[in-house]
C-alpha cells in the first residue's frame, strides 16, 4: 500500500521540455493509467517515478518519503515492460528468482514466492522453460511473476501488453484487472490506447504535450470531457467534433447553429460568455436513424462498418466526416441517405479554446 505524490515536475532534455510543471496525487491502491498519443511524455513520467530517468526539477514521494535520490532499486516498486526484458539464458523459475536472489534471501522463501506468483498467473507448468519456449503471452506473465515475486509497494507498467496480439490483450486486459483486485496494491499503468485506459483504471490521467488535460474516473471522462482534446481522445470512434454558430442565450440555455439547423441545447451554460464560433460535440451511438417527419439532419452514407453487434456508418459532412453508430441489423448501403435524429441531452459544447462550456 502506498501513495505516490508528484508535485511541480519538470524534464528538459537540452531544450526540449516534455514534463511542464506536473502535479499529481495518485491514490494507494488505485488502478491510474496515464494515457495520451504517442511522445506526450507517459513513459518518461513512469521512468521518472521508478528512478530510471533524472528529474530536472520537482519532488516526487512514495508512500510519504521524497525519493528524488533513490535509486530504482531503494523505491520499492517494480516495472514490467512491453518488451518483458526477460534473461534468454535463465529458466522461467531463475528469471522470477532473480530479484530476491540478489537480495540474499532464503531459498525455501524463493521457492515460495515464485511458486505463488506462479500459481497466480497459471504459469506453474512452465517454470523449467527458458523464455524463447514461451509465447508472447506467456513471457508478458513471466514478466508480471518477477514483479509480484518482489511484494513491491508500487507497480509500474509501461505498455506491457502492446506487443501481444488483438484477442490475448483483451484476456491479459482482465487478468491484469483480476491482479489488481488480488493484489490490492498502486499499479501505475502507461497506454497510448484508450480503450486499455477506460476497462482497466480507477483513476485516468489524459496527457496532452507533458501537461495533464483532465483526470478523473473514466466514466466521468467519457461523459464529461473538459476539453476537444479528451472529447476526441477518450472513446472509438471519437466524439464527432462538428462546426457550429452561436445564436442566443435565453434562461442559460444556449441555441446554436450546426449541421444545418438551429438547435437548443437543454443542458445549462457554465458562463455567460459566449464565443460566436464553437464546436458541438456528440458521440456517434447519440446520433440516432430518424424517419420521414422526425429528423434533424440527412445526408449520404459513404462507409459503412460493420462489426455484427452494431454498424459505424460514416456520412458526410461539413468539413469532416460524421460517424453514427446504429444497430447490426440496420440495412443501410453506401450511397444511401440518411436522416439522422440527435439525442440533445448527450451533446457537448466547446468553445473557441477548445473549453467546454455546457455543464
Ligand atoms: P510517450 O511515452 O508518451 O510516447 P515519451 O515519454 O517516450 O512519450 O517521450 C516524450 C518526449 O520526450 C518525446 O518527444 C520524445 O521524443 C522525447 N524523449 C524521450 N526520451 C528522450 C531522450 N532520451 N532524449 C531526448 N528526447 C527524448
Amino acid at each position: 500500500m502506498a501513495d505516490i505524490s508528484i508535485e511541480n515536475l519538470n524534464k528538459s532534455y537540452g531544450k526540449t521540455q516534455v514534463i511542464r510543471d506536473f502535479s499529481l496525487n495518485i491514490k494507494s491502491q488505485s488502478f491510474t493509467t496515464l494515457v495520451g498519443p504517442s511522445g506526450c511524455g507517459k513513459s518518461t513520467l513512469l521512468r521518472m517515478i521508478a528512478g530510471l530517468e533524472i528529474i530536472t526539477s520537482g519532488n516526487i514521494s512514495i508512500d510519504g518519503s521524497l525519493v528524488n535520490d533513490l535509486s530504482p532499486k531503494e523505491r520499492n516498486i517494480a516495472m514490467v515492460f512491453q518488451s518483458y526484458a526477460l534473461y534468454p539464458h535463465m529458466t522461467v523459475f531463475d528469471n522470477m528468482a532473480f530479484g530476491l536472489k540478489l537480495e540474499k534471501r532464503p531459498k525455501e522463501e524463493i521457492q515460495d514466492r515464485v511458486q505463488e506468483a506462479a500459481r497466480i498467473l497459471q504459469i506453474e507448468q512452465y517454470l523449467q522453460r527458458k523464455p524463447k519456449q514461451l509465447s508472447g503471452g506467456q513471457r508478458q506473465r513471466v514478466a508480471i511473476g518477477r514483479a509480484i515475486t518482489r511484494k513491491p509497494k508500487v507497480f509500474l507498467f509501461d505498455e506491457p501488453l502492446s506487443n501481444l496480439d488483438a484477442a490475448l490483450r483483451v484476456q491479459m486486459r482482465i487478468e491484469l484487472a483480476k491482479l489488481h483486485e488480488h493484489l490490492d496494491t498502486t499499479m501505475v499503468y502507461v497506454t497510448h490506447d484508450q480503450t486499455e485506459a477506460m476497462t482497466l483504471s480507477s483513476e485516468i490521467v489524459v496527457l496532452d504535450q507533458g501537461e495533464i488535460s483532465q483526470q478523473g474516473e473514466p466514466l466521468d471522462l467519457y461523459n464529461k470531457p473538459n476539453n476537444t482534446f479528451v472529447a476526441g481522445f477518450i472513446g472509438s470512434p471519437k466524439m464527432n467534433l462538428i462546426p457550429a454558430k452561436f445564436l442566443s442565450n435565453s434562461s442559460n440555455q444556449v441555441e446554436i447553429n450546426t449541421l444545418g439547423s438551429n438547435f437548443t441545447l437543454p443542458k445549462k451554460l457554465k458562463d455567460k460568455n459566449i464565443d460566436a464560433e464553437l464546436i458541438f460535440g456528440i458521440r456517434p451511438e447519440d446520433m440516432h436513424l430518424g424517419s420521414d417527419n422526425d429528423y434533424h439532419w440527412q445526408s449520404k452514407v459513404f462507409v459503412t462498418e460493420k462489426l455484427g453487434s452494431s454498424t459505424f456508418i460514416y456520412l458526410e459532412g461539413e468539413k469532416e466526416p460524421i460517424v453514427i453508430e446504429v444497430t447490426g441489423d440496420a440495412t443501410i448501403k453506401v450511397g444511401d441517405l440518411v436522416k439522422i435524429k440527435l439525442d440533445l441531452e448527450k451533446t457537448h459544447l466547446f468553445n473557441s479554446q477548445n473549453l467546454s462550456i455546457l455543464e
